[in-house]
């Protein structure tokens, strides 16, 4: 299981509210090319879907929103970044509700709040990306989907940290979904 201590768990750590409050009457999309979440993640690749773009959705987070996907570029995205050691950037962040039934995903998707994004980084397998996340860093879930096993990069992995500020623990949950059902990912990737 993962470590229950870690980065995510930090009740020291403090988020960013200056980043977005007092700026609530700029349009929310200028906010977005010009906000930084932290260092080296922008709220911009975090709310970027070309779904969206297609069907003209506007895909931008409310400031509660704002505020998780902040937590999720400090505490799992940047100590991610700094392992791998060079940049990356995920392949989906936020889904407003409207894109979230757009693509099918589940009403209770931590994408919808802000709390969770998917990885794919070319030249890491993906089993050995959860591996890593696994040992080093604090998670809600990390769920490996669509993944095929001869294909170290095939499918995507999802990750999610949950906001101390919602009063839950991360469950540090790693799972395997299929497109139908979830499974363990030890007993998936040790069978
Ligand atoms: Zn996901």
């Amino acid at each position: 299981m993962a470590p229950a201590q870690g980065l995510g768990q930090d009740p020291s750590s403090t988020i960013p509210r200056s980043l977005y409050q007092g700026r609530s009457r700029e349009p929310a999309a200028r906010r977005c090319r010009t906000m930084k979440l932290s260092e080296h993640f922008s709220l911009e690749e975090l709310c970027h879907s070309q779904t969206a773009a297609r069907h003209n959705i506007d895909n931008h987070p409310d400031p509660v929103a704002t505020e998780r996907l902040t937590y999720l570029a400090h505490h799992l995205l940047e100590p991610l970044r700094e392992r791998i050691g060079h940049p990356f950037s995920p392949t989906s962040g936020y889904r407003c509700p409207a894109l979230n039934r757009l693509l099918g995903s589940s009403g209770r998707s931590q994408h919808l709040c802000g709390e969770a994004v998917d990885l794919k980084i070319p030249g890491i397998g993906l089993h050995d990306l959860a591996g890593l996340i696994r040992r080093e860093l604090a998670f809600d879930q990390l769920i490996l989907e669509y993944h095929r096993p001869a294909e170290p990069e095939s499918g995507w992995l999802h990750c999610s940290l949950a906001d101390p500020a919602r009063g839950r623990a991360n469950r540090g949950q790693a799972l395997v979904f299929d497109g139908k059902s979830y499974r363990e990912m030890d007993d998936v990737l040790s069978g």
